[in-house]
C-alpha cells in the first residue's frame, strides 16, 4: 500500500463516518419535527423545538461541508497536492492534518480566510466613553 493509498483510505473512512453522522442527524431531525406539530398551542415549546431543529440543521450543514472537503482532499491526493496549502503553497503541519484530514489550508491561511486579509478581526476602535471631566 502506498502512502497515497493510505491517505485515501483514511479520507474515505472519514467520508463513511461523516455520512453516517448525517444519516443519524436526519433521523433526529425527523423525530424533532413530528412532536413539534402536535404542540402548536404552546409557543414556548414550539420556539424551543424550532431552536433544536435549527441546531440539528446546522450540524447537518456542517457535515455536508465536511463531505465536500473530504472529496476535495481525495482529489488533492490524486493530484499529489495533499498536505500542501492551496493558498500559500506551504506544507500543512502534520498535527493539523491529523485533526482535520480534509483541510487544504495551513493554519495561517485558514485564519486569514476566516478573518479577512489582516488576520484576527480588528478591534473596533470606539471612542471611550468619558464620564469624568479629565480630557487632555
Ligand atoms: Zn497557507
Amino acid at each position: 500500500m502506498t502512502n497515497n493509498d493510505e491517505k485515501i483510505a483514511e479520507l474515505e473512512r472519514e467520508l463513511v463516518r461523516t455520512r453516517e453522522e448525517i444519516k443519524h442527524l436526519r433521523e433526529q431531525l425527523q423525530e424533532e419535527i413530528e412532536p413539534a406539530s402536535a404542540t402548536d398551542e404552546d409557543s414556548a415549546d414550539a420556539a424551543a423545538a424550532i431552536y433544536e431543529r435549527g441546531k440539528v440543521i446546522s450540524l447537518i450543514q456542517n457535515r455536508e461541508d465536511r463531505m465536500r472537503s473530504l472529496h476535495e482532499a481525495i482529489e488533492r491526493v490524486h493530484k499529489g497536492l495533499y498536505g500542501t496549502c492551496k493558498s500559500c503553497g506551504e506544507e500543512i503541519a502534520s498535527e493539523r492534518l491529523k485533526i482535520m484530514p480534509e483541510t487544504s489550508l495551513c493554519v495561517r491561511c485558514a485564519n486569514r480566510q476566516e478573518y479577512g486579509p489582516y488576520g484576527a478581526p480588528p478591534r473596533r476602535r470606539e471612542r471611550p466613553i468619558v464620564l469624568a471631566d479629565d480630557d487632555l
